[in-house]
């Protein structure tokens, strides 16, 4: 019963050993700053990872987006298009930029922005006369959105992506790495993703002037003069040296822990896809997930559950456990704003999602007790529950 002292986490941080000797390879050379040897050897080693040209290390994933935006030119008064099932630093830097979000459901086979959805509300704008400046694709829990089709759409209007890959370092599209597929891309190495600085994010490009440029708004926009001088508003956004040295290491280890993320998925889904009402996020046959969270889904009439009732039970048995990210358009905050659903269903695909799907503790660093143990749990608060119902039923 030595497990259950311990919490298990949903997705913790996992180091690799290595950490230590980068870091003190920066103590010794007193780089201990928001530049420096780690921080440029990391964006090159992202950049090749991900098969663009430039990349650029940031505090945040969150400020990555932001730069991403200033970089499309997304400014006060344009509209932005995002994906609506998403965490909600997706959307936050539209606001920053004085801009207008306008959020896009999710399809079935990869529960990322749906194209007929995209399309409608391209139309719609397109008869508003006023189309948007950029549209914001998330990489949902580690998987691709369908980009043949969403840019097909996207290149139609002359519209520039954004792509929210902070979910989804190592997944691809038809084997080509997510973050590549936008005009930008970003990738997030908060203390939860697949790999972590405890905090830092990325920005990726083809363009390496547009990389330059997010430099130089990164670095608080100092012209180059030896006195100090701006013509632009700049931002304090750059990673740190140290940051980047616990991030080295970890990239190199980047396709075991998708491995063992997919692994930790399939193990779920032998043990309990079979449960009556259970099923899993579906892997669409056009890419390769990281499976950075497992989420499994709860068909109320069949199960008699709803997430929150499993949550509060595997919490009870330390165990980790959340719902799935709330649809942006279903946000106090973003009431007001306008929602393209994907179906009959005026409130969308996503708002399923949300009602029906919980992430499962799927950390690289799992042990296989560990998740025996999870299993155990579910097993027994799936299973009472069928059965309780069955009976019920039968009376
Ligand atoms: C984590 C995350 C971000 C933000 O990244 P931070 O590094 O935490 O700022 C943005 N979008 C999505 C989809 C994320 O999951």
């Amino acid at each position: 019963m030595e497990q259950a002292q311990k919490r298990i986490y949903l997705s913790p941080p996992h180091m690799t050993g290595r950490e230590m000797d980068y870091i003190k390879d920066a103590f010794d050379s007193n780089w201990i700053a928001p530049l420096g040897p780690h921080v440029d050897a990391f964006e090159k080693e992202v950049a090749a990872y991900a098969g663009v040209k430039g990349a650029l290390a940031l505090s945040s994933g969150t400020a990555a987006m932001h730069l991403g935006l200033k970089l499309l030119g997304v400014g006060s008064g344009d509209t932005v298009f995002c994906s609506s099932l998403t965490f909600s630093a997706s959307a936050n830097p539209i606001i920053y930029q004085g801009a207008t979000p306008v959020f896009i459901d999710s399809e079935p086979q990869s529960w990322n922005m749906c194209p007929v959805a995209l399309k409608m509300a391209f139309e719609a704008a397109e008869n508003n006369g006023k189309l948007p400046k950029a549209v914001i694709v998330v990489d949902l829990y580690g998987q691709s959105a369908d980009y043949d089709r969403i840019l097909e759409i996207c290149d139609h209007y002359g519209v520039p992506v954004l792509e929210d890959a902070a979910e989804a370092l190592g997944a691809t599209y038809k084997d080509r790495k997510c973050g590549s597929f936008g005009k930008v891309g970003v990738f997030s190495f908060n203390g939860n993703k697949i790999i972590t600085t405890s905090g830092g994010g990325m920005l990726l490009s083809d363009d390496e002037d547009m990389i330059a440029k997010a430099r130089f708004w990164a670095t608080q926009a100092r012209d180059p003069a030896p006195h100090y001088q701006h013509s632009e508003i700049g931002y304090n956004y750059r990673m740190s040296n140290l940051l980047a040295a616990v991030g080295r290491p970890q990239l190199e280890e980047i396709e075991t822990r998708v491995e063992k993320r997919r692994s930790i998925f399939d193990r779920y889904q032998e043990a309990l896809g079979s449960i009556p009402g259970v099923d899993f996020m579906p892997e669409a046959s056009f890419g390769r997930a990281n499976r950075w969270l497992t989420v499994m889904t709860l068909d109320p009439e069949i199960t008699g559950l709803k997430p929150m009732d499993v949550i509060d039970e595997l919490s009870q048995s330390n165990i980790e456990a959340r719902p799935v990210w709330k649809p942006m358009h279903l946000q106090p905050v973003f009431q007001y704003t306008p929602f393209f659903s994907a179906g009959k269903k005026e409130l969308g695909n996503g708002k399923e999602f949300f009602e029906t799907g919980l992430c499962l503790p799927s950390g690289s660093s799992l042990s296989e007790n560990d998740q025996e143990w999870i299993l155990l749990f579910l097993q027994k608060c799936l299973q009472e529950k069928s059965d309780y119902i069955k009976v019920c039923r039968n009376y």
